[in-house]
Parts: C-alpha cells; structure tokens; sequence
C-alpha cells in the first residue's frame, strides 16, 4: 500500500485516514442531535405511468442539512444511521413528514394525479414491536388516507424473521397500506417467496435496468420478472431509468411504472405540484 508513496504520501494517506474517521464518527454522534434539530429534510422523485408519462406517485428520499457539510444524501449517513439506531428516530419523522407533505397536495389540488407517497422503511423500524401502530397515528395525525401510503421494505426484512414480518404486512393491507419490496434483484431473490409475502409492488433495482438494451439476456430475465410478477398480481416499477429507450421497452413488456432521471431527479416539494395538475384544456381556461 504505501509503496511508491515518499514518506511524507504515506504521512499524509495515515492522517487522511485518521481524518475520515475522526468524521464518520462525528457523524454518528451527530445524528441523534440532528433529529431534534430538525436538520432532515426531504425530496421527493416522482414515479410515473411508463404508458403516458403521468406522475402517479412520489418517492420520499430523506436528506441532512448538516450544520457545516452541506446538504448530505442518504449514502452518507442512512448506514451508520441503521448501525447506531438513529434511523428508528430518523425513519419515523421521514413518515410523518411524506404524510403530512402528501396530505397537503391532495388539499391543495384535489385534481392532482398523485395517488401516492412512497416511504422507504428500514429493517430496524419496521421490527419495532408497534410499527403498525406507529403507521396508524401517523395517518391520523397528517389526516392522510391509507391508500395514500405506499412502505418500501426490502428483501432482506422478509427472509429475516418472516412470521412478525408477514404478520404485520398483513395488519397493513388490512387498513390499505400498500407494500412494496425495494431494490428487487439485489438481494436473495428466491422468487419462490413472493408467493407467501402479501406485498403490492415490487421495485425493480436500478441494476436490473441498467443493460435491458445492450444485453438479450439481460432484457430477457426483466421480461421474465415482469410476467411472474403480473402473475401474482404484483405492480412493477422500474427503478433508474434514465433514457427513453428503457421506458419504451419496458412499456412494452407491460411494466407499467417507471422512476428514474430520464422522467425527474428527486425535487424539493415545491417543485411538484408542477408536475401533477391535470392541465386544464385551453379552450376551457380562455
Ligand atoms: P432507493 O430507495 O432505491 O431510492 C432510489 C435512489 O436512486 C435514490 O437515491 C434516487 O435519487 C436514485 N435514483 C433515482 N433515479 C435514478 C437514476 O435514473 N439514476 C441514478 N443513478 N440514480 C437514480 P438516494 O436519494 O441517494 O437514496 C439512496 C438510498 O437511500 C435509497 O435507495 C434508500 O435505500 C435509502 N433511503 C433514502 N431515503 C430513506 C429514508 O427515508 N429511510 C431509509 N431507511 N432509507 C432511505
Ligand atoms: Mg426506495
Ligand atoms: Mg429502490
Ligand atoms: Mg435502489
């Protein structure tokens, strides 16, 4: 490792080093002050009908503004966030945030195409012993609708500890929660078990999308996906794309739902009513 370094690189590579520790862990301690100092902030990026490009739902994607780094993603912090508990605190704002958010859209425009906000549920807080209740008082709280809601778990969530799992799954489908498994294709992927998980929509990872027009093999096992899943009567969103040849071979093979920066990149909440207003014809608003 330090060959080829002087001994003032290697200097420098150990204090660099000891520099992004002494941050990352700055950054953990941070994160439970950060909550009560209201420092999380979302975007939201919309998910549209692949068929006519409508934004039927949005995706809220949790930000830090932190005090003296900027605005931080999610790659920052979401992980160390898991490690140390945080995201139990962090998971539960960002819920009733998106809800209280969506709740006003629908006041403000009752016309709006958006059917939806989509909620990304760590491992940690779906476990909680009360988080079906958490997702009721929530709902309460922001005057929202449970068809309104759609939670976004992942693979790994369901092939751990899958009776609490599904039990839950199932209090939430019976308010009208919908139930999406996230990044599908990343994780285990025994497809087998779509068939016990009472979930709505399945994500289909960004990975998967990537080569569906460079590679045959590629495009075929997303067309594979795509039927099983129609099958079991599960919607699919695409998840990145990012050109217009994507969207149009997945409208093809009857995926019906695509997120990615081809369609927006994940926009601040002002920026969406925009996006969602049915225009009105022009004959109509002369
Ligand atoms: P995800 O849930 O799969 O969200 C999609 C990520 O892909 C977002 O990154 C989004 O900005 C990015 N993306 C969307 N379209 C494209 C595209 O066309 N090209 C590329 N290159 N990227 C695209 P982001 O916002 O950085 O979030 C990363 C991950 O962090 C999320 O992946 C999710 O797993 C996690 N995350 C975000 N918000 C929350 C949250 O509130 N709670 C929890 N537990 N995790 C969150
Ligand atoms: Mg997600
Ligand atoms: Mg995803
Ligand atoms: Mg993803």
């Amino acid at each position: 490792l330090a060959k080829g370094m002087g001994k003032g690189g290697w200097q420098r590579y150990q204090s660099d080093l000891a520099h992004s520790m002494v941050q990352r862990l700055e950054l953990r301690t941070q994160l439970h002050e950060a909550i009560e100092d209201e420092q999380f902030m979302l975007q939201f990026q919309p998910i549209v009908e692949l068929a006519d490009q409508r934004v039927t739902g949005v995706e809220a994607l949790v930000r830090w503004q932190h005090p003296t780094r900027g605005l931080l993603g999610p790659f920052h912090f979401v992980e160390a966030a898991e490690e140390n508990g945080a995201i139990v605190g962090i998971g539960s704002w960002v819920l009733r945030e998106a809800l209280r958010q969506i709740a006003v859209w629908k006041a403000e425009d009752p016309q709006t195409t958006l059917r939806y906000v989509s909620v990304n549920v760590s491992p940690l807080q779906f476990r909680a012993a009360d988080f079906v209740q958490q997702v009721r008082e929530a709902l309460t709280e922001a005057g929202a609708r449970p068809e309104w809601l759609l939670l976004e778990i992942t693979e790994s969530l369901v092939l751990k500890d899958a009776d609490k799992v599904v039990q839950d799954l199932r209090a939430l489908r019976a308010i009208g929660v919908r139930v999406a498994i996230d990044d599908f294709g990343t994780g285990y992927s025994s497809l087998s078990y779509l068939r016990q998980m009472p979930v709505d929509v399945l994500k289909l990872d960004k990975s998967f999308i990537d080569d569906i027009l460079t590679s045959r093999q590629q495009h075929a096992l997303v067309d594979a996906i795509v039927t099983l899943a129609g099958n079991l009567d599960l919607a699919v969103v695409a998840e990145g794309i990012e050109e217009a040849g994507q969207r149009i071979a997945l409208d093809t093979m009857g995926c019906h739902y695509g997120q990615g920066y081809h369609f927006a990149k994940p926009l601040w909440p002002a920026e969406i009513p925009a996006l969602t207003t049915v225009a009105v014809p022009a004959a109509l608003s002369a």
